[in-house]
């Protein structure tokens, strides 16, 4: 018998676990808040990794696609120390492909292929009971579902069916601008960061810089702040939040605040998480993936692991064994296990790369990093 599925959210997790069902014949219903795919900027760049993103795309049919799209050169990474002198000059071999570069906008599109999502489709809450899941849509409607799964990113409506947790902060604030067709209008700028990223660490703050592709390159000022500080100045006036961060990164060397310099708007992300070993006592006809889940520092593991569990999840409920309820709960265990292992590295990540000690970031780069 066929299940009645929904997933909750278009992003990495939601659209890699449908897109699996889908390969392996099975409907799935994909419910998004967005009104369209193009509602929002689609973000930055992903580094997706062989035995993650790019493992999920493989059991999605779509690694040579994505072979074909992303930027291996964009491995590369440079690292300064706020002088401006370069400490770090890595770049990948041409046959590397470990963890190349793509646009989060390519990658949706690659990912939504003949995806029949349901845009304007915000999901207020779940409420799980004997004859299925019932859905309650924004705009008043409802449906029930035998599976619903929460792939509804960081502030998740659908989270609240399993566990009372809610994200909190950091202690870190990001600022994120960007900087459009750079090897023509900065091409100073262009050659300092390279093919890939360019960081630069100092005490208890980081500009990290990466490359999109056509030129376009995201610029993110990251820095210790209390949680309500980031709405001083204004975060809409470009202006004042440009001469805050200059000063804030006083004395840096010139080309790096050119970064800031060159930004055209900004925008604020305090950096929110989930507890390290978020799990929750299972619920029959629930789960969640991807940040929804395991909401963690930035540094690189978010989308990959999220499409992996979508993937992985899909491919149980396809063809895993005829208890769905069981299926699900296996999988928790497994995404738990793995997830909080992650969750403990980007955690201890961000207090060296955003910490009192510019060197810790060094050693931390020198660690993770093939010579
Ligand atoms: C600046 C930055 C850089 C990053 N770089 C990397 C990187 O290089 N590599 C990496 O692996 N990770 C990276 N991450 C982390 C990564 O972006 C996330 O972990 C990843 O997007 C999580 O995917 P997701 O599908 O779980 O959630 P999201 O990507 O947040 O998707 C959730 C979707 O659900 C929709 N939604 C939300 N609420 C509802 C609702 N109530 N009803 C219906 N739909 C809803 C949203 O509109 C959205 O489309 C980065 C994060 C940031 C902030």
């Amino acid at each position: 018998m066929r299940r009645r599925i929904a997933v909750v959210g278009s992003g990495p997790a939601g659209l890699t676990f449908a897109r699996v069902l889908h390969r392996h014949g099975h409907p799935v219903a994909v419910f998004e808040r967005d009104p369209a795919p193009d509602a929002r900027p689609p973000g930055g760049t992903l580094d997706l990794h062989e035995a993650l993103g790019q493992l999920a795309l493989d059991k999605a049919g779509l690694l040579a696609e994505f072979r074909a799209l992303s930027r291996p050169e964009g491995q590369a990474m440079r690292i300064l120390d706020t002088e401006g002198t370069v400490l770090r000059d890595w770049r990948p071999r041409p046959e590397d492909r470990a963890h190349p570069e793509i646009d989060r906008g390519q990658l949706r599109d690659l990912l939504l292929g003949p995806l029949g999502v349901q845009w304007g489709r915000g999901v207020s809450r779940v409420v799980p009971g004997a004859d299925g899941v019932l859905v309650h849509f924004e705009d008043g409607r409802q449906d029930t579902f035998d599976l619903v799964v929460g792939a509804d990113g960081a502030w998740s409506r659908v989270r609240s069916a399993v566990s009372s947790v809610t994200p909190h902060y950091t202690g870190v604030t990001s600022i994120e601008t960007s900087l459009d067709d750079v090897d023509t209008r900065h091409p100073g700028l262009a050659r300092l960061i390279g093919d890939g990223s360019l960081a630069v660490y100092g005490v208890n703050r980081a500009l990290v810089a990466q490359r999109n592709s056509g030129g376009h390159v995201k610029v993110y000022a990251q820095f210790r702040a209390p949680l309500d500080g980031h709405r001083d100045p204004d975060p809409a006036d470009a202006e004042a939040v440009r001469s805050g961060l200059l000063a804030l990164f006083d004395g840096w060397a010139d080309p790096v605040l050119d970064l800031i310099r060159h930004g055209d708007t900004f925008v604020h992300r305090p950096l929110h998480v989930l507890p390290v070993s978020h799990t929750w006592a299972h619920v029959p006809g629930v789960t969640l993936l991807g940040d929804a889940a395991h909401l963690m520092p930035p540094l690189g593991a978010g989308a990959n692991l999220a499409m992996l569990e979508g993937a992985e999840l899909a491919e149980s409920v396809a063809t895993g064994s005829e208890d769905l309820d069981e299926t699900v709960r296996a999988f928790e265990e497994r995404m738990w296990a793995r997830a909080g292992r992650w969750a403990e590295i980007t955690t201890a990540g961000l207090e060296r790369l955003v910490g009192p000690d510019p060197a810790e970031a060094l050693a931390l780069f020198d660690q993770v990093q093939p010579s």
